[in-house]
């Protein structure tokens, strides 16, 4: 059959995870907590199935749980947003993106992508006839470079996609980042994608600048978040999109066809869960923050260079003091004959980056990143 997106495979995050079950490797590969979500959110998702709410939920989510994603937009970034009208709950955030970019963008568009990006954006865009216009991100830093943006927006750019803290590097956006976008897009057409989800994972006292703080761009933009990553349970696939009405409505249109609801149990959980322990996100940077400090302790006498890592749950490092080799090879060899799964950036980038970095996932309990750090450290 004639394919439809010629340039994909499988996806590294289920190579790498099979890989290192074959090599019997630590798996610090896929994103992915290898802890329990609260027990008081556990308890409640068996609770929703055993009080009978096993049929389908509301199309666009539960009231009660998209009043408290209300509330907490309120709580984090000063902006009230209507549970009625601006908030689809959807299936994971991977659902929420897709149905963004099939709601706003066109055949001939051209939707702009900072690489290394996050891999699930660029298929989504193709399978509208739209072109996804790749602008690397600066490195060391993985900032954007907004110069480069002015002159790769044309009459056909439908939308720019951004994603902070981001997947893979850390990095996250200035409130001047968001300035300098706004200025942008001003008297455009163009529509922001804001991928947020790792909006509660911002280190060293740092505040998560959200496109929700930022009155102007909030106008323009379609927010994601996941429950998976704020929650530590991935596996549920619950997420959501935050828009101004006009655009939810769009959204709305796709999401109803697409999956119109999601798993019903898991969202009066979390409306019950958020609602009983709104302190959770907030203890997440701290959370996190220990987590961070305590894997990049035990690599520091390793081989490895260690990039700083201002948001999110993964640690770039470089490895070129041990072999000096393209970030495939390397990582292939590293699940193989070290021991350790990770995740390379070349499928994140159009063009293979010049780097010798790789993505080590620090959501894993003492026990995982000991074992890996005592792998990593012989190397
Ligand atoms: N965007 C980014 C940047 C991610 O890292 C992930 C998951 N790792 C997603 C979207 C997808 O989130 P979900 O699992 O809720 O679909
Ligand atoms: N988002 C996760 C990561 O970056 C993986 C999700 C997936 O496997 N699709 O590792």
């Amino acid at each position: 059959i004639e394919t439809k997106l010629p340039k994909v495979g499988t996806t590294i995050f289920s190579v790498m995870s099979q890989l290192a079950l074959e090599h019997k490797a630590v798996n610090l590969g896929q994103g992915f907590p290898d802890f329990e979500p609260p027990q008081a959110l556990r308890e409640a998702v068996t609770r929703a199935m055993a009080e009978g709410r096993n049929q389908y939920a509301p199309g666009i989510g539960l009231a009660p749980l998209r009043e408290q994603i209300a509330l907490k937009t309120e709580r984090m970034y000063g902006r009230r947003i209507s549970a009625d009208t601006e908030i689809t709950v959807t299936s994971g955030a991977t659902e929420a993106l897709f149905a963004a970019i099939a709601a706003v963008v066109r055949s001939g568009d051209e939707v702009i992508v900072f690489d290394p990006a996050y891999d699930s954006y660029e298929p989504a865009i193709e399978l509208q006839g739209a072109r996804a216009v790749h602008i690397p991100l600066t490195v060391p830093q993985f900032a954007i470079d907004w110069q480069r943006v002015r002159e790769a927006v044309t009459p056909k750019t439908r939308m720019i996609l951004i994603n902070s803290p981001h997947n893979p590097s850390g990095a996250v956006l200035s409130a001047n980042d968001l300035d300098e976008l706004a200025a942008i897009v001003r008297d455009t057409q163009i529509i922001v994608l804001s991928d947020e989800v790792y909006e509660h994972i911002v280190f060293d006292g740092a505040q998560h600048e959200s496109v929700l703080r930022h009155a102007e761009l909030a106008e323009r933009s379609i927010v994601v978040s996941s429950f998976g990553k704020t929650y530590h349970c991935t596996g549920w696939k619950l997420g959501y999109a935050v828009a101004p009405k006009a655009l939810s409505a769009e959204f709305r249109k796709v999401h109803q066809y697409l999956t119109f609801c999601t798993f019903h149990p898991a969202q009066q959980a979390f409306a019950e869960f958020m609602a009983s322990s709104p302190e959770h996100y907030l203890e997440l940077p701290a959370f996190y923050q220990a987590k961070r400090d305590r894997f990049r302790a035990l690599l520091k006498p390793s081989r490895l260079k260690l990039i700083d890592v201002p948001g999110g749950y993964f640690q770039l490092v470089d490895y070129s003091a041990i072999r000096d080799e393209p970030d495939t090879a390397f990582c292939e060899w590293l699940v193989k004959q070290g021991g350790v799964a990770t995740i390379p950036l070349t499928p994140f980038c159009e063009q293979a980056p010049n780097t010798r970095l790789l993505r080590l996932c620090f959501a894993k309990s003492d026990a995982t990143m000991d074992a890996a750090a005592e792998r990593l450290c012989k190397l």
